[in-house]
């Protein structure tokens, strides 16, 4: 499968390793946000979240939380995103799952926005429901 992050993963492309183990491997990002902008990605191919063993995928965020926390020291940042896409609709642009660790700094020029809908009452209700009954 011609998969770039498997490729980083296994290390047929090679990267600058921050940090590595049996089923992670955490590298900077080509295109970062800000400096720091770390990916920790899975040793084993899962496109996304759905794929993903419960287990591996807390492993992951596990991960991200000890990378968030040396990134945060490192640069000295003010906050710290951990960002995990799913579908090209929710911005996945490499579908091997990877979590994103990106430090913010105030003013910066990253721009992740939310809100901008009403959420009637009525449609909340129901989707309650409908989550409720799909656990
Ligand atoms: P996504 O949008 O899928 O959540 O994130 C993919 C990220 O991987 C992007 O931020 C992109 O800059 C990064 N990326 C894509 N190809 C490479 C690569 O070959 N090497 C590294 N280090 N990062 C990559
Ligand atoms: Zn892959």
């Amino acid at each position: 499968m011609d998969c770039i992050f498997c490729k980083i993963a296994n290390g047929e492309i090679p990267s600058t390793t921050l940090y590595e183990d049996n089923d992670f491997k955490v590298i900077f990002d080509a295109n970062p946000g800000n400096i720091g902008h770390s990916l920790v990605i899975c040793k084993h191919h899962y496109a996304d979240i759905f794929e993903m063993p419960e287990e591996l995928t807390a492993k992951g965020f596990a991960t991200a939380k000890k990378i968030a926390g040396a990134v945060k020291k490192a640069t000295n940042c003010d906050g710290v995103n951990v960002i995990q896409n799913n579908g090209e609709a929710a911005g996945q642009t490499v579908f091997h799952f990877h979590i994103h660790v990106l430090p913010r700094f105030n003013n910066d020029s990253v721009d992740i926005k939310f809100g901008g809908i009403e959420a009637e009452a009525e449609k909340v209700t129901e989707i309650v429901e409908k989550i409720k009954k799909n656990l």
